[in-house]
């Protein structure tokens, strides 16, 4: 297929009063937004940006991010969008490992963060709503043309099984296979209208509706943030038909006072990824129209790999379903998810090692995901091989976290598990060998990753210990450490 290139210019031509984006009062059409995605581009093209180049972006969902994406990759230059909520010096690694040669921000604090760090200002910024909008004034619309399938389009990072972050290499061929795959699956229409608040910096909400939506000329409502009122107003002011978000976020709408006198009528789908929906959500949810959708899936696949359609929502609850029509699943020994398509990805952004660790020359990406599959093809993700917990939505890499605790001085051992939380799905709990005479408090830990992690991946308790069980090739024993904790 053609790349993210032509997809505005060919949405202006076919659909271009349509409304592409809403963003609080702002309506965007889709010749409207060809028109700022060309400018931007020749803008972008004007600071040296060609093909190959990356730029990055750094900020909460709003219209600058697609038209930062679209602008991007129609110069045949690769996107990075990087997740707001990483400290500055995991921003400024981010920075220093795609070497971006525009990094578009939206606020202050987040040109405070470029700054901090150790980063040393070296990448220049424009800012959203100053030097961004200034540029897009001051240039002339460029034609923007298709890049090769395969090149690359977006550089997207995700926790490993090791300690640092990894990019994904998203080619255009990638992103537009899965959004092929959603508009088949989905039952997407061209009237649309796709509430989003789940942020477009991860793959899940980029690949499982930004784009299908936009590919089909529909349009997309963009939150910054998740807010039980606000999208209440807006799923009536505008007429939602789908909204996307992980179960909690649909148990929050429901438990609102609102809930049962809100007009519903409009949604036609609840799209949910990360966890399965509990079977009483499905029943709150049942008499008020929408009908849940299911998804599993990994950046590394662009990311749709299983969905869970409407019509099975009731009878394989607490399944992923069926793979996505373009691609294939496969289970190893063992049952470890192994998934092939046109939609995933061939490595990682310089990477050899754990690109060959983690893709076949067949083309099978081992997901690190443990499953069965019923007689009739559903599958249920039952374990992960790969040492991952998932923190409100957000992956930890345990290696990550202990990497970072034993750079304190005063540490001479660590070891992080995901525990069960009501409000988080997960949290970490650490435990930590200190040096002999050693005088830091599990506070003064907590305090020392502070700027250095993430708030979500900071262990929520740390424990002091005299020793830590390691099996005989001395790789840390998670196992016993999961049952200390009664797990
Ligand atoms: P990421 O690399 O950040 O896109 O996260 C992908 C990982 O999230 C998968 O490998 C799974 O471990 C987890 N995941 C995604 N969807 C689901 C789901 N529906 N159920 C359980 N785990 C999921
Ligand atoms: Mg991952």
């Amino acid at each position: 297929p053609p790349g993210l290139g032509t997809w505005t210019a060919r949405r202006a031509r076919n659909s271009p009063e349509r409304v592409a984006l809403v963003h609080g009062p702002d309506r965007t059409t889709y010749a409207d937004l060809d028109d700022r995605v060309r400018r931007l581009a020749a803008g972008l093209r004007g600071l040296g940006v060609g093909p190959g180049d990356r730029v990055a972006y750094l900020g909460p969902n709003h219209p600058s991010f697609v038209e930062t994406l679209f602008a991007t990759t129609g110069l045949g230059a690769v996107f990075v969008p990087l997740n707001t909520r990483l400290a500055a010096a995991e921003i400024a690694f981010a920075l220093r490992d795609t070497s971006p040669r525009v990094v578009v921000t939206l606020d202050g604090s987040n040109a405070s963060l470029l700054a901090s760090g150790d980063s040393d200002d070296a990448f220049p910024s424009l800012e959203v709503g100053g030097s961004y909008e200034q540029l897009i004034a001051d240039s002339a619309p460029a034609d923007l043309v298709d890049a090769d399938p395969d090149a690359l389009a977006v550089l997207m990072f995700t926790s490993g099984t090791t300690g640092r972050p990894k990019a994904a290499c998203l080619t255009h061929a990638n992103l537009t296979w899965n959004a092929l795959n959603v508009v088949v699956d989905v039952d997407l229409r061209s009237d649309e209208v796709c509430l989003l608040s789940a942020p477009l910096f991860h793959a899940a909400a980029l690949g499982m509706t930004c784009l299908p939506v936009l590919l089909k000329g529909g349009t997309l409502v963009l939150e910054a943030a998740f807010d039980v009122d606000r999208t209440l107003d807006l799923v009536e002011r505008e007429g939602v038909t789908i909204m996307f978000g992980v179960p909690t976020m649909f148990a929050t709408i429901a438990r609102s006072p609102r809930f049962a006198d809100a007009d519903l009528s409009s949604v036609r789908y609840l799209l949910c990824g990360g966890a399965p929906v509990p079977p009483a959500l499905l029943d709150v949810y049942a008499s008020r129209g929408p009908a849940f959708l299911q998804g599993y899936g990994m950046t590394e696949a662009a990311p749709g790999v299983l969905l869970l359609d409407a019509a099975h929502a009731r009878s394989k609850v607490g399944t992923a379903g069926r793979p996505h029509f373009f691609s294939d699943v496969a289970l190893a020994d063992g049952g470890e998810i192994l998934v092939r398509g046109p939609n995933v990805v061939a490595g990682y952004w310089e990477r050899p090692e754990e690109t060959a660790a983690a893709f076949s020359d067949a083309g099978w990406f081992r997901s690190g995901d443990v499953a069965t599959r019923d007689d009739d093809g559903f599958h249920r993700i039952v374990d992960r091989v790969k040492d991952l917990y998932i923190s409100g939505g957000e992956n930890v890499s345990p290696a990550e976290v202990e990497g970072e605790l034993t750079g304190h001085p005063e540490v001479v051992d660590a070891a992080v598990v995901g525990v069960p939380d009501d409000r988080w799905g997960e949290v970490g709990h650490a435990w930590v060998v200190l040096a002999d005479g050693a005088t830091s408090t599990p506070a003064d830990l907590v305090g020392w990753l502070d700027g250095r992690l993430a708030r979500f991946k900071t262990p929520r308790t740390v424990e002091v210990v005299d020793a830590l069980p390691r099996n005989p090739t001395g790789k840390l024993d998670k196992p016993a450490l999961r049952r200390s904790l009664g797990q």
